[in-house]
């Protein structure tokens, strides 16, 4: 063989070799620790886009999302909009980073330990809702809740109930999944309201998923919350984190 083969050969094989081993290489990199746990600044992030710079309606300023989700949210807002032009699909809530998060939990948890004494019952009232400060999906900037945080809202109200009907049927087809089904042993209560952008939000709880498996104290040290010490902080971050809908994996 002459060396010239020889040599396009080793070419051809480091290629292929390349390719094979790129994909994985780059998905394990693009996310990392900070970016998985909420801990970085959305508005300062180029992957991400300003809701109120879009069409899609929102109900407060300053709210982000990644640009792929945005995308496709929009089709379906547009989509939606040409079927029932009176019913209102608004962006209440979007990417919410560790330091807001941080923000809900600490209100809820002050004001429920006016009330209650054993720290578990706290963070079990606590997580009917909210998630502990870099646990949240919301952290992905692939997640949002839609127009109410009310199963009220999807249950009882007439345009809830059209609203709820069509986001099952119909947003599947854009890329979102519904995390917070019923039927789920463990975890978040139902949350109609809330949606996942499943191929960006897959990749993240896959990751999260692998270090809960193989380090999960690279997790646990981060997460400094009020009672993080107080709570049996590992399993309910596996919980919460974990129990979710099958079609959002
Ligand atoms: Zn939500």
């Amino acid at each position: 063989m002459k060396k010239s083969t020889i040599l396009k050969k080793i070419g051809d094989l480091t290629l292929n070799l390349s390719l094979l081993l790129f994909p994985t290489f780059t998905m394990a990199q693009q996310i990392t620790l900070n970016k998985l746990i909420g801990q970085f600044d959305e508005k300062k992030d180029n992957g991400f886009i300003a809701l109120d710079s879009t069409i899609l309606p929102v109900n407060k300023k300053g709210m982000y999302l990644q640009k792929e989700p945005t995308e496709q949210l929009i089709k379906a807002y547009n989509d939606f909009k040409k079927i029932h032009p009176d019913i209102p699909f608004i962006i209440v809530s979007a990417t919410r980073n560790y330091t807001y998060q941080n923000g809900i939990w600490q209100r809820k948890w002050d004001a429920l330990s006016a009330k209650i004494n054993d720290p578990e019952k706290i963070a079990e009232e606590i997580l009917k809702f909210s998630s502990m400060p870099g646990t949240s999906r919301h952290h992905w900037g692939s997640d949002i809740d839609i127009t109410s945080v009310s199963s009220e809202y999807f249950r009882n109200d007439k345009k809830g109930i059209i609203l709820y009907k069509w986001l099952q049927e119909n947003l599947p087809k854009y890329g979102f999944c519904q995390a917070f089904n019923g039927g789920r042993k463990g975890g978040y209560q139902l949350e109609e309201w809330h949606w996942s952008y499943k191929p960006i939000a897959s990749q993240y709880i896959a990751q999260y998923k692998a270090i809960l498996e193989s380090d999960p104290n690279a997790i646990m040290k981060t997460l400094t919350f009020a009672g993080h010490d107080k709570i049996k902080l590992e399993s309910l971050v596996k919980e919460y984190v974990l129990t979710v809908n099958s079609d959002c994996y």
